[in-house]
């Protein structure tokens, strides 16, 4: 197995079985795998009445699941997930236990895409608990996740349950897009602003933008946020607020 291609293969059949029960996929979607590896999900993902598509990026895997595919309806395809383009003329359901190397960068690739009707990924525990933080406890990740979809928590998966076992746990989420579609120049603003996450905003926001910090301290004012908060503490409303006040200021 490869371990740059980030290949911890799940044992455990009864809960792969409940991924895909959990990820409740409606009749009327295509479904994309992404990196079926050695097919833990896709044995589910078959008995579906779905018209199935896999994406691996392993060439030596493809072979193996032609072959063990051959009968069924499933459509296998090479690729990178980092950067597949779906087909637009129809609508999809998106599943994968996905490689930990390349998790963000996947899921970041299907969330600004159109007809997704849902997404359900094994990702790294802790990534997991950034997808679906509460206010209070969120990153860049949080933000730019939670204000495209909804996310829910599904599944806290051990390790010990993926073969070779990874040093940690994993999360299944699931994360249903809505239909905004955040302006780029305000994406770019608040992304600047976790640039230290861990300092106070004000000096976040400094370090980020690298403008004046008493002007900083008076958007903060304006936007009424306290300005002991530091990035993590403040709700998708809050930062809607501040890039407004930042916006009118003409900076
Ligand atoms: N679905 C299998 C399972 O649950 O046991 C394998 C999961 S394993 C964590 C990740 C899979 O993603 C591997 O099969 C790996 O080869 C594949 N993979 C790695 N990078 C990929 C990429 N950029 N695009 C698509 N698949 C990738």
């Amino acid at each position: 197995m490869k371990k740059k291609l980030g290949q911890n293969f799940l044992r455990n059949k009864d809960i792969s079985k409940s991924i895909v029960d959990l990820a409740e996929i409606p009749d009327n979607v295509e479904v994309f795998e992404i990196g079926p590896g050695d097919g833990s999900l896709t044995e589910n993902l078959i008995k579906l009445p779905n018209k199935i598509n896999l994406i691996e990026f392993d060439e030596e895997l493809i072979t193996p699941l032609r072959n063990r595919y051959k009968q069924n309806n499933v459509n296998i395809i090479n690729s990178d997930a980092r950067f597949y383009k779906l087909p637009t003329e129809n609508k999809y359901s998106i599943i994968g236990n996905l490689p930990y190397y390349a998790s963000n960068f996947i899921i970041r690739n299907f969330l600004f895409q159109k007809n997704i009707v849902s997404m359900t990924f094994t990702v790294q525990k802790e990534v997991g608990e950034q997808i679906v933080a509460p206010d209070g406890k969120k990153s860049f990740l949080s933000f730019l996740i939670q204000s495209h979809a909804l996310t829910k928590k599904l599944l806290i998966i051990k390790n010990t349950e993926f073969y070779p076992v990874p040093k940690v746990d994993s999360m299944t989420i699931k994360i249903i897009p809505n239909d905004k579609k955040l302006d780029e120049d305000y994406i770019n603003f608040v992304r600047k602003c976790f640039s230290s996450p861990r300092k106070k905003i004000a000096n976040s926001i400094f370090k980020g933008l690298q403008i004046e910090i008493s002007l900083i301290k008076e958007i903060i004012k304006l936007s009424e946020l306290d300005e002991n908060l530091r990035p993590q503490h403040l709700s998708l409303i809050d930062w809607e607020n501040l890039y407004k006040v930042y916006r009118e200021t003409n900076l």
